[in-house]
């Protein structure tokens, strides 16, 4: 019994230990190739434990930041820093000797020469190297790097917007990411600063259809590039229109860039998914304004669905994002809404509160996609798509209040008539 114990223990090790290789040298030839600074995936993992302590800087009149001040505030307690918050004109010059945490537009503090940040700050915009960040939509995330001390952070922007979507990110490898948009631009750790669009250029090819434009890579190899072809890519532009139709959206202003990545390093850099280059798999997302694959093919009609269903809000609560997907493909497939009525049935007594609210982990293989898409098919039904849609306008810390001016309920009484609908 032990010696099977121990053995099925190597083994475990052995695979993971070939991962690991695998992964890590992966990510060094992609990176040789373009001379790409290294994602430091030690130090994205123990970033938070190394802090211990730290000093988040608001601006003194901006109450929009807090949304996500208190999100980091959450995830930096969960794991054990001891946070302090302050507007910038209580610091006192004792904070300035410890940890800080820079969080806000750039035009909304007066002082940044003190936070002692290597970005040179204009009036509303911000240049790093010979590269410089004029337009409101560009936002900067900097990290000082493993072993430099006291630490320093800085997540903001041109703009409330630019700092928001910094803000979304949690990729503490690099030294500096710049985002437009949320789709990254640039990284760099100290002068090694290396330029994704001008990279983007040289990896992928365009190609144009009805509703999208494709960004192919060019290290895809033959078998996968020949599935590119014009029956499949009719296929991709009937779907946009059947889920339109369906889901009463507007058809896209602009086509919607679309890449079709070769390798886990390529979606990584491209997508701001830098995190997963030191563990997991990246099938597809929806980044910014635009949509990526892992291979081609892959996840787009997912994604797709993703960000046509954007247009009612970008920043709903997770479970309700794969709810509303959940549901669509309910419709198209009624095995398949069978097999969500069955998991959700198995689970009827669990209180979905918690992970409507992100304080359960929504992904946990298929469950909770299943259930959630399962409970969105209840509120459609007893109340119709239109008010699920002012429902998915919230979000999560605005959440409560939403069903009640939603439904004229509160959740606790909604979920006690789902479970009444689930099992009549
Ligand atoms: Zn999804």
């Amino acid at each position: 019994m032990k010696a099977k114990k121990i053995y099925i223990k190597t083994t475990l090790t052995i695979i993971a230990i070939c991962l690991l290789t695998v992964t890590v040298r992966a990510q060094q030839s992609f990176v040789e190739k373009y001379n790409l600074p290294l994602y430091d995936c030690e130090h994205q993992q123990n970033f938070i434990m190394e802090l211990k302590k730290v000093t988040i800087v608001v601006p003194d009149d901006s109450t929009a930041v807090w949304s996500r001040v208190n999100m980091y505030e959450i995830m930096l307690t969960r794991g054990g820093v001891e946070v302090s918050i302050k507007t910038e004109s209580k610091l006192q010059e004792s904070d300035f000797v410890g940890n800080i945490w820079v969080m806000g537009p750039i035009a909304d503090f007066s002082h940044w020469d003190k936070f002692d940040i290597p970005v040179e700050i204009l009036n509303s915009s911000f240049k790093i190297g010979k590269y410089s960040f004029e337009e409101p939509s560009y936002g900067f995330f900097y990290n000082s790097r493993s072993g430099v001390s006291p630490v320093r952070l800085a997540t903001s922007g041109n703009s409330l917007d630019a700092y928001i979507q910094t803000a979304n990110m949690l990729n503490f490898g690099f030294e500096y990411i710049v985002a437009n948009n949320a789709i990254p631009e640039l990284i760099g750790n100290g002068s090694h600063i290396a330029d994704l669009n001008a990279l983007r250029e040289t990896i992928y090819t365009l190609r144009e259809s009805k509703y999208y434009t494709f960004m192919i890579s060019k290290n895809l190899p033959e078998e996968e590039l020949e599935k590119i072809n014009d029956d499949e890519i009719r296929n991709y532009d009937n779907h946009i229109e059947a889920f339109v139709k369906k889901m009463e959206l507007s058809f896209p202003e602009k086509k919607i860039k679309t890449y079709f990545h070769a390798t886990q390093e390529e979606i990584c850099h491209f997508s701001n998914f830098f995190f997963a280059l030191c563990r997991g798999t990246v099938w597809g997302n929806v980044v910014g304004d635009e949509i990526h694959n892992w291979k081609v093919g892959g996840a787009i009609e997912h994604e797709a669905n993703h960000f046509l269903f954007n247009q009612v809000n970008k920043m709903a609560p997770t479970f309700f994002i794969e709810g509303i997907q959940k549901w669509y493909e309910y419709t198209v497939n009624a095995e398949y809404k069978e097999s969500g009525f069955q998991k959700a049935r198995e689970f009827a007594d669990e209180d979905l509160t918690d992970v409507i609210f992100g304080r359960v982990g929504f992904f946990q293989g298929d469950k909770y996609y299943l259930i959630s898409g399962i409970f969105t098919d209840y509120l459609i039904d007893a109340y119709g798509l239109d008010k699920f849609k002012e429902l998915y306008k919230y979000e999560t810390f605005d959440l409560l209040q939403g069903f009640e001016n939603t439904y004229n309920k509160p959740l606790s009484e909604i979920l006690v008539d789902y479970k009444k609908w689930l099992l009549p």
